[in-house]
């Protein structure tokens, strides 16, 4: 498959002459196939000259699948500019994960009402479907597209485009999990090493991959003062993808503020990096007009990757007990994830919270880490340790920075942690990965089962 890269920065459109090099659009990568299946990764600001070279260039009527990998600005701001969706009889399937009470077509006609821009989204003369997907694997216009939820404060998903035997995967706006990557003691570099689950099954998604998209807006440097801003590190999508033995990086969401000149130091660094732990990993910043070809290596391993396929959980009917002694925090996520349409249920201690788990069933169970009679941890082993809550989620609430708190919580049998302080759309996003992925294991099972799904 070929690549083009049409938009590489991140968070705001940065044209000028101190970006020429590197491009001042936002996100938009565009696929073709061998068979010329077209998809277009992000729809930033990138993606008005894409869609005026596809009215110039591109067989007609013009067909292309766009998957969005969320909806933050510099990843849809393009949309209204895209000059074929304004020509009948061009067809568009559009792909994103749904936003926490609106539908994706929902809101992408948000950004086009009236008081933003001239034509409504229905007015659009060319054919368009939408689909809301979530963790998962698609047949999409006959490419197999695998989806996993990134760690970003909004709903975000990263995609595996399998094609022609080759593998790209593109993960942009994502966050390391976990301070540290790797286990204390344990020799870095095999996924296996990976301290946070989560961390690991981002890995496990890029498995061998031809070409691997990744965020790297930030250097290790800065990235401590912009920690929770849902960003990436060179040197942690370096790490990764040499775990994971992929073949080429190519780092992307530049930030605003790195120009060509710092674009340039930043790459020579993770070059640098890349050849001081001996990965023969190929890294690159990406620029706006780069083109590469996507080759399936000469080997013929299989390299699917299974991501089972996420029901999606509706927040009707499903019960978050959260555990905490602040009341102040149970408040705050009491009444935001009342208002998505959960119902939510309370305690003060550990030994309340427990009790509550018993009585309750509630599908989900957010648990502080430190608190009065019977802390977090404890609790927890108790519910890992009985048949009837043994399979609850549970996601912890720990402190920052505090990383054996977090080690002891995954070693005890947490799905997922948020370190406070967190913001609402952080735990908005949070929640509902938890809750849809384990709907997805209740599907599994469920087929396995015989039974009904
Ligand atoms: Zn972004
Ligand atoms: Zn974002």
């Amino acid at each position: 498959m070929r690549v083009r890269f049409w938009g590489t920065r991140g968070s705001i459109a940065t044209p000028g002459a101190a970006t020429l090099r590197f491009g001042g659009n936002t996100s938009c990568v565009e696929v073709v196939t061998d068979s010329g299946r077209r998809i277009i990764l992000d729809c930033g600001t990138g993606a008005r000259a894409l869609g005026m070279e596809l009215m110039t260039r591109a067989p007609k009527p013009v067909r292309a699948t766009l998957l969005l990998g969320h909806t933050h600005w510099d990843h849809i701001q393009g949309f209204p500019f895209f000059a074929p969706l304004f020509v009948p009889d061009n067809e568009f399937t559009i792909c994103a994960p749904s936003g926490v009470g609106h539908s994706l077509a929902g809101v992408l006609a948000g950004q086009m009402e009236f008081t933003y821009f001239p034509v409504a989204l229905d007015q659009l003369p060319a054919r368009i479907e939408f689909k809301d997907l979530t963790e998962g694997t698609y047949d999409l216009d006959s490419v197999r597209v695998t989806t996993q939820f990134l760690n970003h404060p909004a709903m975000s998903l990263a995609y595996r485009i399998e094609a022609d035997g080759a593998v790209l995967v593109y993960a942009c706006d994502h966050e390391p999990f976990a301070t540290s990557l790797w286990r204390a003691g344990a020799r870095p570099g095999f996924v296996e090493s990976i301290v946070h689950g989560g961390d690991r099954r981002h890995a496990l998604f890029m498995r061998h991959a031809d070409l691997l998209i990744h965020d790297a807006q930030y250097t290790p440097q800065e990235y401590p003062a912009k920690k929770n801003w849902g960003h990436s590190t060179y040197e942690y999508a370096i790490e990764l993808a040499a775990a994971a033995d992929v073949r080429q990086l190519a780092l992307t969401h530049h930030d605003p503020t790195h120009d060509d000149a710092f674009l340039e130091r930043l790459e020579s660094s993770a070059r640098q990096l890349a050849r001081s732990r001996n990965f023969s990993l190929h890294v690159f910043c990406a620029y706006e007009g780069c083109e590469l070809e996507v080759q399936a290596p000469r080997t013929d391993r299989s390299r699917s990757v299974a991501v089972a396929s996420a029901g999606s959980a509706s927040p009707d009917r499903l019960r978050i007990l959260v555990v905490d002694d602040d009341p102040n925090l149970r408040l705050l996520v009491e009444s935001t994830l009342r208002r998505e349409g959960y119902e939510v249920l309370e305690a003060e201690d550990g030994e309340q919270g427990l009790e509550r788990v018993r009585s309750a069933r509630p599908h989900l169970v957010l648990l502080d880490v430190n608190m009065p009679r019977m802390d977090g941890i404890t609790v927890l082993q108790h519910l890992r340790g009985q048949e009837r809550t043994r399979n609850i989620p549970v996601l912890m609430l720990t402190v920052q920075d505090n990383e054996a708190a977090t080690r002891a919580a995954f070693d005890a049998g947490a799905n997922d942690y948020l370190a406070k302080p967190f913001t609402i759309p952080q735990l908005s996003a949070r929640v509902r990965a938890c809750l849809d992925r384990w709907a997805g294991q209740r599907k599994t099972q469920a087929a396995l089962a015989g039974g009904q799904t």
